[in-house]
């Protein structure tokens, strides 16, 4: 009989070797309302610190706005004072952070947990909208205000207080273990300048395929979905595509305009793109399938008609109606689209020469950038060609109007439609829970936050790409 792995929850991991760290540190020490201040005043006093990554920052050592950074990396090595006298500090383009902790075993790739030291700006339109100003790092006896409280000097403070509070217990990594944080992954003058450079030391140290796990920002904390409370690991994330749709049409005088001018075109196109979405599927490899198979055998309080729904026999159909009644759940088996900026005319007596608008997508995992122009190609292709448009789908040109047709000739239905795509990125590779390794991470999270807690994987639908400026 095959056995598949949704349905069994992964046993609870606990550190053979030194147990007396799990009963002092979880079972004591992460509780106390000492330590919870602690670290609530580390994070606080991290946020006070503006670490402000703008878009348009000039280059580390010319921009006087990355000297903050010095502030910051000052903050931690007085914070954290056992992690700088036990472990390799590096730093890597002036701002990047490499923490190692050399195991004793050689023969054991390394760990790799990363984060960001940067924030986005928290412009002066919205000072008044904040209950405490974005860098106050506010601690109010539950939360820490400010920017970069959760994202991601949470995860920055949390992954140095561990391996503090594991110093202070003497303990010795078997494994070696590195932390890498960069310090432009919200803008910069060079995209993930630091990350990159980050990454290269990393690949030239260790090699490829040289470490064992990586671990990076993604879903925070555990969440409560049908009655119970899940941990969330992102195993996969979707693409990136931005499509830009231009038009371009005789001008005119609007006293004696053509049945339809270049915004009128625009429309007609917007309205069928709209009107024509991408298709949602769920492949088996897709994280939130797993998870719902998980929840639908054990969470709590799931409908019993979803649980059906998921786990019957001719499910699928069901359940991926499910999923589009929803447009959370929607993002998780379709690529999304949304219209975000569009423009055309200047002046209210003449006729606009041309319309641009530009199309966002994330990419799903069954799809690809490729896919998506595809995509474009056959929906628009039938229209170009029924009012003449001569049609530049992605550089490869089909001509629907004869030159003799000029722009200012009667029939001046006829144009341009010229489709271009930018900052392509494909859906990330899918990590595999199946691996021995997820369960690493499965089991460790039921050991610390409790064996009800269920570990689930989940899809990122949020990449964001910041265009260069
Ligand atoms: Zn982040």
């Amino acid at each position: 009989m095959v056995l598949n792995r949704w349905y069994y929850q992964i046993p609870v991991m606990q550190p053979r070797k030194r147990q007396d760290i799990t009963r002092q540190n979880v079972e004591t020490l992460f509780i106390s309302k000492d330590f919870q201040d602690t670290l609530a005043h580390r994070l606080g006093g991290a946020v006070q610190i503006p670490a402000i990554a703008y878009d348009d920052m000039g280059l580390v050592g010319k921009d006087p706005r990355w000297e903050v950074f010095y502030q910051f990396s000052d903050y931690l090595t007085k914070t954290f004072p056992r992690i700088y006298e036990a472990l390799r500090v590096e730093t890597v383009s002036t701002h990047g952070l490499l923490y190692t902790w050399q195991g004793s075993a050689q023969d054991l790739k390394p760990l790799l947990f990363m984060a960001h030291s940067d924030v986005v700006p928290a412009g002066e339109s919205t000072s008044l909208q904040w209950t405490y100003p974005p860098f106050s790092g506010h601690y109010d006896g539950e939360y820490i205000w400010g920017r970069g409280s959760e994202d991601d000097k949470s995860n920055l403070i949390a992954m140095l207080t561990a391996i503090e509070s594991l110093l202070g217990c003497e303990f010795k990594p078997c494994r070696t273990l590195i932390l890498s944080i960069g310090f432009d992954e919200e803008g910069g003058a060079d995209r993930s300048y630091g990350a990159r450079c980050l990454a290269d030391t990393l690949l030239k140290r260790y090699g490829n395929d040289g470490i064992e796990l990586i671990f990076d920002e993604g879903i925070a904390g555990i969440e409560r979905r049908f009655g119970t409370d899940f941990a969330l690991p992102a195993t996969a994330e979707k693409g990136y595509v931005d499509v830009d749709v231009k038009l371009d049409v005789p001008g005119g005088h609007s006293s004696t305009p053509p049945d339809h001018t270049a915004i009128g075109f625009q429309a007609q196109i917007i309205n069928l793109i709209e009107d024509h979405p991408f298709t949602s599927q769920l492949i088996r490899q897709n994280p939130t399938l797993t998870f719902f198979r998980q929840a639908a055998v054990l969470s709590k309080s799931m409908p019993q008609e979803l649980r059906d729904a998921i786990l019957g026999k001719k499910s699928s159909e069901k359940f991926l109606e499910y999923m589009d009644r929803d447009r959370e759940r929607r993002a998780m088996v379709r690529t999304s689209t949304a219209i975000t900026m569009a423009q055309s005319g200047d002046k209210v007596n003449s006729l606009p020469e041309t319309a641009t608008f530009v199309i966002n997508h994330r990419i799903a995992l069954h799809e690809s950038a490729q896919a998506v122009k595809d995509y474009y190609i056959a929906l628009l292709r039938p229209w170009a060609k029924k009012w003449h448009f001569n049609f530049d789908a992605f550089g490869v040109m089909e001509r629907n109007r004869e030159d003799s047709q000029t722009r200012s000739n009667d029939n001046n239905d006829c144009g341009d439609l010229t489709l271009t795509a930018q900052y392509e990125l494909e859906p990330s590779p899918i990590s595999d829970t199946e691996d021995p390794r997820f369960s690493w991470l499965a089991g460790v999270i039921k050991g610390v936050f409790g064996e009800d807690v269920v570990v689930a994987p989940e899809l990122l639908t949020g990449v964001y790409i910041e265009p260069l400026h």
